[in-house]
């Protein structure tokens, strides 16, 4: 049975009827479960009027207090309405339910973080910075923001930008990924029944129509962006050329350097966690394993082994990796598969191969383990996002740094190794914006900032943590004098600090 999905306007959902819809599905049984309305760009526009007003009538100039108020409560519904929100992200993306829930608790963080926001959003004050002359700073909400994230974490990226928006006093339109649509809107629902005044957040679903009418629209002010790089590039030159502020997270292709001296186990246990975790469709998967020699043969076996002992199945019966997203998306990854062997690297384990703990129907590709990959085949180019773990044997730490360097993306990496010289070279060494030494998804807190460096990142500013509250408020700075019995005179030269 397909149900209608529809926006989330002013907290109520659309009633009008959509002049084109986008299919739903549940990816573990490929049955067509949702069709979402997408919206035209007249639609953009009404839902963006909503938001001004509610922006400029209230929520700008809402007290410090008030918002906090706010963030409590929607973090404790969150709380409450994790396992309802995760079920909704297994059913429409595919994801295991506990690695749903996990998504869930990391955007919680987020919101967490956003509940301190009277000390973030503290100026600074200089007392006589010249004579009976007092400077302090202040930041201001920006007005209307759009956030436009992906299908592979539809609760979280949202979380990461929407909570720390609103705490700086901006509303907010989210143009979620059509693939999975129904979380986002849970969890937008949220904010009403925590108090949060309608019409400062707002889901309109849409395509590239909604994408493109938020971009150029006069009243947006900013826009954070979270998908693959070529779009993320189109957003950045497109907002930008239109006057907004912009961070546009892009694409990856994750390294795993594994030195000689390394817990093979540790290191075994990580490739696979971070390489199949979620089907391989994490913007922090790893999806190159970087093997130093000569120990590439005994952690290709420890690997095997453990990708023996892999569950793949339908998400809500407890399995270890679930489904791909859609046909389409499953089809194209396998089709590395072939280019990967056409190509001259070795198909250890194909994914193409075994059961599935599912009905038939679902999208389902198991783990795939290639070895003796090399930079110019594509399996190592591209940014798979798919269960596909290709292994790059090299001689050195630094060939392993060079290939890392030499890559165009920069969103996560990470180095396995005993020898704290090595990693601290790393760290200071690769051109990677998040590192993580024996850790293989080195997701950072709330209260530091998420993103990549390269093509993994349009724009200068990362998501939520101090950048996020920068990137939703302007600075002012503010010079005054009250009246004392110096009247000034008149002085046409340049101010000078007495
Ligand atoms: P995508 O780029 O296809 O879509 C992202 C968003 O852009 C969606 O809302 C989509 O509707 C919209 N969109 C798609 N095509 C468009 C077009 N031509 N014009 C305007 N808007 C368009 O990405 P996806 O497949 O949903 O997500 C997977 C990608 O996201 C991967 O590349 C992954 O690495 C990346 N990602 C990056 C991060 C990060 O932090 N850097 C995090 C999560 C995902």
């Amino acid at each position: 049975m397909s149900t209608r999905i529809t926006h989330l306007i002013a907290g109520d959902p659309w009633e009008g009827a959509a002049e084109r819809t986008s299919p739903v599905f549940n990816p573990a049984t490929g049955e067509e479960t949702g069709a979402l309305d997408l919206a035209s760009a007249d639609l953009v526009g009404e839902v963006v009027a909503r938001a001004k007003e509610a922006w400029a009538s209230e929520w700008g100039s809402s007290s410090l207090s008030k918002r906090t108020q706010v963030l409590f409560r929607f973090r404790e519904l969150l709380n409450e309405r994790k396992e309802e929100i995760a079920a909704l992200i297994t059913a429409e993306h595919g994801k295991v339910l506990s690695d749903a829930i996990g998504e869930v608790s990391r955007g919680l963080e987020v919101a967490e973080f956003a509940c301190g926001i009277p000390h973030l959003l503290k100026g600074g004050y200089t007392e006589n910075a010249s004579t009976n002359v007092d400077v302090y700073s202040i930041r201001q909400p920006l007005g209307v923001v759009a956030v436009i994230s992906p299908f592979n974490f539809p609760a979280m990226v949202p979380l990461w930008f929407v909570p720390v928006a609103v705490a700086c006093g901006n509303a907010v339109v989210i143009k979620p990924s059509e693939k999975d649509p129904s979380a986002v809107n849970a969890v937008a629902a949220l904010w009403r029944e925590a108090g949060l005044p309608d019409g400062v957040v707002n889901v309109v679903h849409g395509d590239k129509e909604a994408v493109d009418a938020l971009l150029v629209h006069p009243d947006v002010s900013a826009v954070s962006f979270v998908g693959s790089t070529p779009i993320a590039r189109y957003v950045y030159e497109t907002a930008t050329a239109h006057g907004k502020r912009v961070q546009a997270l892009g694409g990856a292709k994750n390294h795993m350097l594994v030195l000689p001296d390394a817990d093979l186990d540790l290191a075994a246990d990580a490739a696979v966690n971070a390489g199949f975790g979620s089907a391989g469709e994490r913007c922090m998967a790893i999806s190159a394993l970087v093997a130093v020699e000569p120990i590439a043969d005994d952690l290709i076996e420890k690997i095997k082994d453990r990708v023996g002992k892999l569950v793949t199945g339908d998400g809500t019966r407890g399995t270890d990796m679930g489904p791909l997203v859609t046909q389409a998306h499953r089809d194209k990854v396998a089709g590395y598969l072939d280019s990967g062997v056409e190509a001259g690297a070795e198909l250890v384990v194909d994914g193409r191969e075994g059961d599935v703990d599912a009905e038939d129907g679902g999208f389902f590709l198991r783990p795939t383990l290639f070895d003796k990959v090399q930079p110019g085949m594509s399996v190592y180019d591209d940014e798979i996002f798919g269960p596909v773990l290709s292994v790059v044997r090299v001689q050195s730490y630094d060939e392993g740094l060079d290939l890392i360097n030499a890559n165009p993306y920069g969103n996560g990496t990470a180095i396995f190794t005993n020898d704290g010289g090595a990693a601290r070279r790393f760290q200071n060494e690769v051109e990677v914006g998040m590192v993580g030494i024996n850790v293989p998804i080195p997701v950072p807190m709330a209260y530091y900032s998420f993103g990549g460096w390269k093509n993994s990142l349009f724009g200068d500013s990362h998501a939520h943590g101090m950048e996020g509250v920068n990137f939703y408020t302007r600075g002012k700075v503010v010079t005054s004098r009250w009246l004392d019995p110096s009247h000034g005179g008149l002085n046409l030269g340049f101010p000078q600090n007495t």
